[in-house]
């Protein structure tokens, strides 16, 4: 007789070569199984701490603030953009796919006056559109993304941080697909605030999103920071400033949760926090530079593969992701039947796409975990499968060799 308690969770075994999530590392998983602590248990204070030191690693940078906003990686963009954005005050957002739609769509809710620096999905800005943008609208914040998966384009970000403070404009990234997979040159680059993920090439699941904040940003949202009535008691702001309308995405307040005060604001996702210190220390064990270079290595192993099949990779090579490759669907192929047959048959899941892409391209990943050799070799071996199955004439066996030529070089 059926019951009605379902069965225990247990997923089907998937290889997760999409643009996130990915599987996860099984050292994050462990850590995650780990039991609770109270929220000020001098234990727990270690952990946070930790983590703060960790993920400035992670994020190459000495900002004081740098901590975990409870939430997936969308938590992370809307509480850095609620904080410094103040209704009525001008953004200046890059939008070239769709999470630079999404800055947008987030800052039109504040009531902020948007401004775009609008490019085709597939280009990135250059710092010469960017200046020009900057003086043409004199806006408080620039926002933009660094590695958009959508378009598995990345911006180069070289420069940008200190062109915004030449205009004493605050600066945003996202910076969820890239973290852990490229380098997110937080100090070098000069941006204010920049946020992420961990369920792409941090190898972690989703449900956290590490985030660092400049001095300069800090003392920006500070100044909106305002006192809970009958909570909490603290310098109130000189009310020159907009308050942060949220409570939960108020950086001030998430702030003073995770400094020495340990005001209480919302209590820590501990389990998260866990995941997220451990998918930092298997990172720094690593190390950024071989993590990068493995990342690197899938990539570039993946669009030989895929060339050698004689598909066409989307984009420029000249800004293309390491960790996400888009691949035009090609001509008499169905894009769907491809991807069901690849995790039906395979146990292997690629990625649609969104927008003017939907249709026309998949995204392949390698991040974090799986940005392994075996992995893209499965990958491309399955994919030469699903297409023959497709009628696309497909020479057997160039995919895997070329994907394994360049591991050899
Ligand atoms: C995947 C991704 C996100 C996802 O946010 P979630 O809230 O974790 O789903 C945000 N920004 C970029 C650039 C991404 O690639």
């Amino acid at each position: 007789m059926a019951n009605d308690f379902f069965g225990q969770i247990d997923p089907p075994q998937r290889l997760l070569m999409g643009p996130g999530p990915v599987n996860v590392h099984p050292r994050v998983l462990r850590a995650m199984a780990a039991d609770m602590l109270g929220q000020f248990d001098p234990e727990m204070t270690t952990y946070m701490n930790e983590t703060m030191a960790l993920y400035r690693q992670v994020f190459m940078t000495q900002n004081r603030w740098t901590f975990l906003v409870d939430g997936t990686a969308r938590a992370g963009i809307e509480a850095a953009l609620v904080s410094l954005v103040e209704p009525g005050s001008k953004i200046l957002i890059v939008r070239a796919g769709r999470f630079g739609l999404l800055l947008s769509e987030i800052a039109e809710r504040i009531g902020a006056e948007i401004c775009t620096l609008d490019l085709p999905w597939g280009e990135v800005a250059t710092l010469e559109q960017i200046e020009e943008a900057l003086i043409a609208h004199r806006p408080q914040v620039f926002a933009c993304i660094h590695g958009d998966t959508s378009t598995t384009m990345a911006q180069p970000l070289d420069g940008v941080g200190a062109l915004c403070r030449k205009y004493d404009v605050l600066s945003y990234v996202d910076a969820t697909a890239t973290l852990g997979g490229m380098p997110v040159a937080t100090d070098v680059w000069g941006v204010d605030v920049i946020t992420g993920g961990l369920q792409k090439c941090m190898g972690g699941p989703p449900g956290s999103a590490p985030i660092t904040i400049s001095d300069r940003a800090a003392e920006h949202i500070m100044a909106r920071r305002h006192v809970e009535a009958g909570i909490r008691s603290g310098d109130m702001a000189d009310g020159s400033r907009a308050r942060i309308p949220s409570n939960y995405f108020d950086l001030a307040m998430v702030m003073d949760y995770w400094s020495e005060k340990r005001l209480n604001h919302h209590t820590e996702a501990t389990t998260m926090l866990y995941g997220a210190r451990e998918a930092a220390r298997v990172m720094l064990e690593e190390g950024l530079d071989a993590r990068f270079a493995r990342h690197k290595a899938a990539g570039a192993a993946m669009v030989a593969g895929l060339r050698a099949m004689g598909l066409k990779v989307f984009g420029q090579d000249a800004y293309r992701m390491t960790n996400v490759t888009g691949v035009w669907i090609p001509e008499g192929v169905e894009g769907e039947p491809v991807r069901q047959q690849m995790r039906d048959d395979f146990g292997i899941e690629i990625g649609t796409a969104f927008g003017p892409l939907a249709g026309k391209i998949w995204r392949i990943g390698a991040m974090g975990y799986n940005a392994k050799k075996h992995n893209v070799l499965l990958t491309l071996g399955a994919l030469e499968t699903c297409l023959a199955t497709q009628g696309y004439a497909v020479k057997r066996g160039a995919g895997v060799d070329a994907a394994l030529a360049t591991c050899r070089t």
